[in-house]
């Protein structure tokens, strides 16, 4: 991977040659920095069309080197909307995570510890299925409806969606952004069961229930690379 000294640290990314393209351009993607540049550049040049750009990729820094992620361990402290829970790892027959918010507890047994992540994120999936759930009976009344059924996903695009026929989806990673993060995908949803699109109207309906949403959709856009690394890559960014 070819690298760039941006603020006394090599980064690396990710370099597509695009014969249509005429001007190099670059992309945060949750697996770090993209560029596309057209097939005949040379590499220098690209380098320093990347170089040029510093002040705005170090205000990204932290989308820029994806971490690997840190094995996650027993009595580790895991993000859960506004709060933490504890892991707690033991040796188990059977493979089982459990996620109880209310204890402030996440449980993983397995009988091998390179599982610990995967049945992490399916207690984390479990614990979705319920709250978002509960979100969207408490949220249907303000919007004028319902969904036919909800669904729970790891999309590598987007936190919800929303089909023709009433199906409303979320990932379960949202379980790990601030409360009212969540909350706001949970209305954006809702709302396109009255208004597939993102017309004025939509919005209106969105920004009186959540007079706040920009601000939401905003940490999504500043911190969706967190989410997509986390659990166990430090700290929740703070709220807006
Ligand atoms: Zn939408």
């Amino acid at each position: 991977m070819p690298e760039v000294m941006l603020g006394g640290r090599p980064v690396p990314y990710q370099l597509v040659r695009n014969p249509r393209s005429r001007h190099v351009r670059m992309t945060l993607t949750p697996d770090g920095l993209r560029v596309s540049a057209p097939s005949r550049l040379p590499e220098r040049e690209v380098h320093r069309a990347v170089a040029s750009k510093e002040r705005w990729l170090l205000r990204h820094a932290d989308k820029l080197a994806p971490a690997p992620p840190i094995p996650l361990v027993d009595g580790m402290a895991l993000p859960f909307l506004d709060g933490e829970v504890e892991l707690g790892v033991r040796e188990g027959a059977r493979a089982t995570g459990a996620l109880t918010p209310l204890e402030g507890r996440l449980r993983v047994r397995t009988p091998d510890p390179l599982r610990v992540r995967e049945l992490v994120e399916r207690a984390y999936r479990d614990a979705a299925r319920e709250w978002f759930r509960l979100q969207c009976e408490d949220h249907a009344q303000a919007i004028g409806a319902g969904p036919a059924s909800i669904g729970i996903r790891d999309p590598r695009t987007r936190w919800g969606s929303c089909s023709s026929s009433g199906a409303v989806s979320f990932s379960w990673r949202l379980l790990m952004a601030p409360a009212r993060v969540a909350e706001y995908v949970v209305v954006h949803e809702l709302a396109h069961l009255v208004h597939l699109d993102h017309s004025p109207a939509f919005w209106d309906l969105v920004a009186s229930v959540r007079p706040g949403h920009r601000e939401e959709s905003a940490w999504l856009a500043e911190h969706g690379a967190w989410l997509w690394r986390s659990p166990g890559t430090g700290p929740r960014p703070p709220c807006p």
